[in-house]
């Protein structure tokens, strides 16, 4: 991330949200995004995943430049490297547990996607709630149906925008052991935004955005 800069034009006004960030993440390294409450951190990671484009500066992935690229080219390279796990889940309402955690793999045009995403959900603990639509589940169900979701394109790099943030200690605590075995056992690069200090403490470096800045870049002793 070079120079990074994201402004927002309403009522004839220029509301600039993120100022001139930098920042290096290597691959397989666990991070956390911390700040107060409209820092600008979900726009930090959605502008890193791919999501959106800045207004200057220059974000690469895997060397590739993603504000040099069409909508249509983003969007490849997301299904390609990214997993994104959203603050309120985004699943689709009208499809099954399954069904959302398919998407991707269809999307990849890949074989025995229903046995893969059954696969997925049994290691979020979900197998008995596969048929079940959104709206039918809890909020921590569904947060493990988006990780399961997240986690089905194999990422090479996985952002989660507050992933624990609806969930109670223990069904946290779960969550966080799957995103850590996942950087385990894949190697995959997380980029975790949270108000948990516990939780990103447990994470090898964390960078504070305040006010749109990049306030302080921190490793830990994890
Ligand atoms: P929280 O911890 O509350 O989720 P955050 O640090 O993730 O907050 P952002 O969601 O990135 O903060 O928002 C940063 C700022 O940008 C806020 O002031 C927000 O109102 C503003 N903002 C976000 N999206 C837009 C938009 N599409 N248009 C205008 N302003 C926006």
């Amino acid at each position: 991330i070079v120079n990074l800069n994201k402004t927002y034009k309403s009522a004839g006004k220029t509301l600039t949200v993120l100022d001139d960030i930098n920042f290096a993440i290597p691959a397989s390294s666990v991070n956390a995004i911390v700040g107060p409450s409209g820092s600008g951190k979900t726009t930090l990671l959605g502008l890193c995943a791919g999501l959106d484009r800045s207004t200057s500066g220059s974000i690469k992935l895997n060397q590739i430049d993603l504000n040099q690229l069409s909508e249509d080219k983003r969007a490849q390279v997301r299904n390609q490297y990214v997993g994104f796990i959203f603050q309120n889940f985004q699943l689709l309402p009208t499809l099954t547990a399954l069904e959302n955690v398919m998407v991707p793999l269809e999307l990849r045009g890949e074989k025995n996607i229903k046995a893969r995403a059954l696969d997925l959900l049994d290691k979020v603990g979900l197998s008995a709630r596969s048929h079940h639509y959104p709206l039918q589940m809890s909020g921590g169900e569904q947060q493990r149906v988006s990780i399961a979701r997240a986690f089905s394109n194999q990422p090479k790099i996985l952002f989660a925008d507050e992933p624990t943030g609806n969930l109670d200690a223990e069904t946290s605590d779960k969550v966080v052991k799957l995103l850590f075995d996942l950087n385990q056992d894949a190697g995959t690069t997380l980029i975790l935004v949270t108000h948990d200090m516990d939780f990103a403490a447990k994470t090898q470096r964390i960078l504070r955005i305040k006010g749109g800045k990049l306030v302080s870049d921190t490793l830990t002793q994890a």
